[in-house]
């Protein structure tokens, strides 16, 4: 297409649309205008076409051709940008294929590394060494273009410059990350791109940090590679941003046919929908129903709620399992992390590079500074991150998740870089018992390496414990046998995981029920009880966190059946949830003490707890003389000589409680 004329058309196009706008931009001081790309494809589409095909060459058109509309004072460097792009310029991130380079495109994705907002060279300024005139080279590449000939018609020289000068802009360099419910089961592919100039200004900075989700129209451009400091033959992709903007909507490409919304309001109005999700979760894993329905509620999630002053009270919900070592806590959690859209499994002791949260590294490939990279629970904003081995996280990543847990966000400050990441994320967090096995009359803050600020921020905590039980026992093998030897048709989800997961999305996205009276009160009676029954000796200190843990599962016990209004009945759903994970925990709800004192009688909890231990001591050292099977009229004696009361009923409970069993008659053993 001939420049002159494309030129001219420009100008037409700009006076008909954008004349006002670009008035008012100029007042404004602005330095680019955003034009909606469709009107262009209205007024021509020909020369709309052009500039997809060919926008190196022909947005510096329109760019001059803003230069020729009277509007007043307009910035030198003055930038058109393009948003609402046809469909089929959105290319996946691992679509992204040599046959786009020169090409404008657009692509969707997670920003998971950035690098500081940086100057570089923009113009530079050359002289001729021999005949000393000046010749200015726009640079739009990473590379220093020095000029190919001195441009004096008399010199030629093709040797010898000198750099005199240079403009300076800002640049950035992210890299994004595809949408992980686009890549199921695969490593996300990710892309990097180029923002300069106006992209980069603080407001733009805050949207392109990472965690957040940003829509980028750019030109596709190679990247020379050097290798160790040389320029390589292998070139590397990469987009240079011409329009960015934030991506709020969740899950929005989870594709919900109107046959799928059909199936998702039925569900939703099945009086057995707790149940049948439930049930769905891991089927092969045969129990566990107070700790399906609390990654249930998780999984639907309550409402964020901005108070007067601003602040916010989170919605995601917390829910920490502290298992028995050979529980099936790890294989639940990965389950769970694959029923929401971009959750992620991940382990305490294992998570490398940036962590759980973030991290500022220097960065080598890119503009030689420091770069931001996103964690875990930075990456699964809006989503759920399944934690495992969470004691052993590191003590950095336990410190910003105090941050993280209550604010829903990850600040940093490291080098250059200072920033505050979003981390609107629900943990399913698993931990390992510091004595290797659970015990129900320890306070759990001395059984698990967490410290007790982390601990108070999960809304449930339950105990997986592997306690011999005849009963379910025999059910338990049964359903193993059941599903592993005839046929998988037990162990098949009701709902079946894509359905669960748009479900889910569907709830997240729609419905946002609104607390009724008769759901206050019953929260609000249940939570005073609470109060006035928690002592100093509460294995479990009693705060207003639990008030807002049961309101928050109330509102998504109300979400699953898309209700607008939380009703007395998911108060009471979630009431009873507290109630068996603070019972998990020694704290009997109905009375404010721990069990074993209902068995013997009002008792001071510490002392309780202290002849436990002192049985356990006993156990320990009479292990070494009598090996597994210790006589039971040894551990009595003993115990009567140490000062404890009747023995044999804490034996008799520590074996109800699976810390004990019997062989046979006259001897314990420890688990
Ligand atoms: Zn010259």
């Amino acid at each position: 297409m001939d420049n002159a004329d494309l030129l001219d058309k420009f100008v037409d196009f700009l006076n008909e649309f954008y004349k006002d706008e670009l008035v008012k931009t100029a007042n404004e001081g602005r330095k680019s205008i955003s034009i909606n790309f469709s009107l262009l494809e209205k007024f021509d589409v020909n020369i709309a076409d052009y500039l997809l095909e060919n926008p190196v060459e022909t947005i510096p058109t329109i760019q001059k051709a803003v230069k020729q509309i009277d509007v007043g004072h307009i910035d030198e460097n003055f930038r058109v940008r393009f948003f609402n792009l046809p469909e089929n310029r959105n290319i996946r991130i691992r679509n992204v294929r040599a046959e786009h380079i020169g090409k404008m495109i657009v692509v969707d994705g997670f920003v998971k590394r950035a690098s500081e907002v940086r100057p570089e060279i923009s113009e530079a300024v050359f002289q001729c060494l021999d005949c000393g005139s000046n010749i200015t080279i726009v640079q739009t590449e990473r590379i220093m273009h020095a000029p190919i000939e001195c441009g004096n018609p008399a010199c030629r020289n093709r040797k010898a410059f000198k750099l005199v000068d240079q403009k300076l802009y800002d640049a950035r360099w992210v890299v994004v990350e595809e949408p992980f419910e686009i890549t199921e089961g695969e490593r996300p592919s990710d892309l990097r791109i180029y923002l300069k100039e106006d992209l980069t200004s603080p407001k733009m900075q805050n949207k392109t940090e990472p965690g957040n989700r940003i829509k980028t129209a750019g030109t596709l451009k190679e990247l020379p590679r050097r290798v160790k400091g040389t320029p390589s033959r292998q070139m590397e992709i990469y987009l240079e941003a011409n329009h960015v903007e934030s991506v709020e909507t969740e899950w929005e490409e989870l594709d919900i046919t109107h046959e799928n919304e059909q199936k998702i309001l039925d569900l939703a109005k099945d009086p057995e929908i707790y149940t049948k999700l439930m049930n769905s979760i891991s089927p092969a894993l045969y129990g566990l129903e107070d700790i399906k329905q609390a990654i249930v509620l998780q999984l639907f999630s309550g409402e964020t709620h901005i108070q007067r002053d601003r602040s916010r009270v989170r919605g995601d919900i917390h829910v920490l399992l502290v298992g028995d070592p050979a529980t099936s806590k790890s294989a639940l959690m990965k389950v769970v992390s694959g029923l929401i859209p971009r959750g992620r499994y991940v382990s305490g002791k294992g998570v490398t590079g940036a962590g759980l949260t973030a991290t500022v590294v220097k960065d080598e490939e890119f503009l030689g500074g420091w770069v931001l990279e996103a964690g875990a629970l930075v990456m699964t904003n809006r989503s759920v991150c399944c934690i495992d081995e969470f004691e052993k996280i590191e003590k950095t990543d336990q410190v910003a998740l105090h941050e993280m847990m209550e604010q829903q966000t990850i600040s940093i400050a490291k080098a250059n870089i200072v920033a505050t990441l979003p981390a609107m994320t629900a943990i399913l967090a698993g931990g390992n018992p510091k004595l290797g096995r659970f015990d129900p009359y320890l306070p759990i803050k001395e059984q698990i390496d967490i410290p007790e600020t982390i601990l108070t921020r999960f809304d449930l905590k339950f105990a997986l414990r592997d306690i011999p039980n005849p009963e379910t026992d025999t059910k338990i093998a049964e359903h193993i046998l059941q599903a592993r030897h005839f046929g998988v048709e037990q162990s098949k989800p009701i709902i079946d995981n894509d359905l669960f997961k748009k479900y889910v999305a569907y709830a997240r996205k729609n419905c946002h029920p609104k607390l009724s009276r008769e759901a206050a009160d019953e929260i609000k009676s249940f939570y005073l009880s609470l109060r006035e029954r928690s002592g100093e000796e509460s294995p479990i200190s009693i705060t207003p966190r639990q008030y807002e843990a049961v309101t928050r599962m109330a509102e998504a016990s109300a979400k699953i059946q898309l209700k607008d209004e939380v009703t007395k009945e998911d108060a009471l759903r979630a009431i009873n949830l507290m109630k068996a994970s603070l019972r998990q925990f020694g704290f009997e709800p109905e009375t404010g003490q721990i069990d074993i004192d209902r068995a013997e009688g009002a008792r001071a909890t510490s002392v309780q707890r202290s002849r436990i231990r002192i049985l356990l001591d006993i156990l320990d050292e009479l292990e070494k003389t009598f090996g597994k099977d210790i006589p039971f009229d040894e551990v009595i004696r003993r115990a009567r000589d140490q000062g404890v009361d009747a023995p044999d009923d804490i034996l008799k409970k520590m074996q109800q409680e699976g810390m004990l069993y019997s062989s046979r008659v006259g001897v314990v053993s420890k688990v």
